[in-house]
């Protein structure tokens, strides 16, 4: 092994345990530590992520990596361990400007704000969320601008950090041509939604039965318990802390159905994903999912693509209805595939169908465009995006909660993640079409039989981790990077079909 790769291995194990430490701490933190801890636990989290910040950010590591970056000593390296060093890198470069007691700050603002936001949310109050909100958008801000070159675009920094090579130039063109696929399409099928009764949805189905369907459908899409587990929290969302212990949130609505079922699927897909990746590459710096965009693509992949499918549901529609006997006693399974179906203007994003969620995040994107662009203020967040929702959905939220505050992104730090869910659906529905060229997808899910699709993205997809770009991985397995005429496509297809138009 190179002499200074061997040497950069401690300091790496350590980045990890205190990742993983850190990300244990988040973890609970969404899911089980009471109401009042988050003051003081956040001062620790300030501290570990301090030291984990002086491990990354020191003289010995520096020089270890400027020795590494040569042509010569890269040769002497397997492309797996080049991969990491260029992600340290990375990582050093986007951290260094920034003054460690600022760091550390920071850190102690994020753990807290999302408990500022979900009661501000509780309360139905924008004003409770924005003063902290408007500390972490000046100071993401302020982070970006420290690394930023002269003239480079704040927020093009920013969609960099989550998707590699994609700027606000090819998203704007990327969300247009959805936005003229999508609004046409639309107005054809909202005349014919009447036709669609989706009321079953809404009746009373007992908590405690929707858990055990859950778990037995993440485990049915081919998430591993032996390596994971399901919690629930406010927001559904995945973390890990190796391929060994990828953990997931759902989020339980008495008087709806669905909302867990496809909040479960969609990060079953999320943990699919991580459980797959190797394991030469876990507990090392591409331990992780490729990028963001990467990652929505596979639960978007689970959630939509197989789990809206009449196929997929075929095998299991009968376990459905078995738990829930009275509510869906007179529902057929091609009525509940046209009401999972169902698109429709609505108000929250994770609930949209797939023809309208592209429009919600647009709007977020503009949005944070225009913030880091200095169009808007934070006070004016609430007032542009019913603006928005107007103009995009032809509806207005009727409170905070339902518009401005119900997504959980900006109170963590995420800025520039929303364009990755669009970039997901995507590079989802590419995959889609390459599987129908190479495998019997449909008769696979008739089977109910996932196994060779989830090994098949095991192979050219997953266990790669972060060590090739999204594209590289689409180029390798498709022969070509993201293109977004196989979305287009998809959706076309998918709505003619369904709403017989
Ligand atoms: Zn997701």
């Amino acid at each position: 092994m190179n002499k200074h790769y061997e040497n950069l291995l401690p300091h790496m194990e350590r980045l990890n345990a205190y990742s993983i430490a850190l990300t244990m701490l988040s973890w609970d933190s969404e899911t089980q530590s009471p109401e009042n801890s988050n003051q003081n636990t956040s001062k620790a989290i300030g501290t570990l992520a301090a030291e984990q910040y002086q491990i990354l950010i020191n003289d010995e590591m520096k020089d270890l990596l400027s020795k590494l970056n040569t042509k010569e000593e890269m040769e002497t390296l397997s492309l797996d361990q080049a991969a990491i060093v260029k992600k340290l890198m990375k990582s050093i470069e986007q951290t260094e400007a920034i003054p460690a007691d600022e760091f550390r700050e920071f850190k102690e603002l994020i753990a807290n704000s999302s408990r500022i936001w979900a009661k501000a949310k509780q309360n139905n109050n924008f004003d409770e969320f924005a003063p902290t909100l408007t500390k972490v958008l000046e100071t993401t801000k302020k982070f970006t601008s420290y690394r930023a070159k002269e003239n480079q675009d704040l927020y093009d920094l920013l969609l960099d950090d989550n998707e590699e090579g994609f700027t606000s130039e090819y998203l704007t063109a990327f969300f247009t041509k959805i936005k003229e696929h999508i609004v046409p399409l639309l107005k054809k099928i909202i005349p014919k939604n009447d036709l669609i009764d989706k009321s079953f949805n809404t009746l009373k189905f007992p908590v405690d039965k929707q858990k055990e369907f859950n778990h037995f459908i993440a485990e049915y899409v081919g998430f591993n318990f032996s390596c994971g587990v399901i919690a629930e929290s406010e927001h559904p969302f995945t973390t890990h802390f190796h391929n060994h212990d990828v953990r997931f949130t759902t989020h339980y609505y008495e008087d709806n159905l669905e909302s867990a079922i496809f909040s479960t699927i969609h990060e079953s897909g999320h943990g699919i994903y991580e459980q797959n990746i190797s394991d030469q590459l876990t507990m090392t710096p591409v331990g992780c999912g490729a990028s963001m965009g990467a990652h929505e693509s596979q639960s978007r992949f689970f959630e939509n693509i197989i789990g809206r499918s009449e196929a997929f549901w075929t095998p299991i529609w009968d376990r459905l209805r078995g738990t829930f006997s009275e509510q869906l006693s007179s529902i057929s399974l091609s009525q509940f595939i046209r009401a999972i179906n169902k698109a429709e203007p609505s108000l929250i994003r994770t609930e949209a169908d797939e023809l309208t969620y592209t429009l919600h995040i647009i709007i977020r994107y503009e949005l944070e465009r225009a913030y880091f662009h200095n169009e808007i203020t934070v006070e004016e967040l609430p007032e542009q995006w019913n603006k928005k929702y107007k103009e995009y959905l032809n509806i207005t939220p009727p409170d905070m909660k339902q518009g401005i505050l119900q997504d959980t992104h900006w109170s963590s730090g995420l800025l520039g993640y929303f364009p990755s869910y669009a970039l997901g659906s995507a590079i989802a529905a590419q995959i889609y079409y390459h599987l129908l060229d190479i495998m019997p997808f449909e008769q696979y899910l008739l089977e109910g039989n996932l196994t060779p699709i989830r090994t098949y993205l095991k192979e050219h997809f997953h266990r790669y981790g972060a060590t090739k770009t999204t594209n590289e991985i689409l180029k390798e397995m498709m022969g070509e990077p993201l293109n977004v005429d196989y979305y287009l496509r998809y959706l076309e297809e998918k709505y003619t079909k369904l709403y017989c138009l």
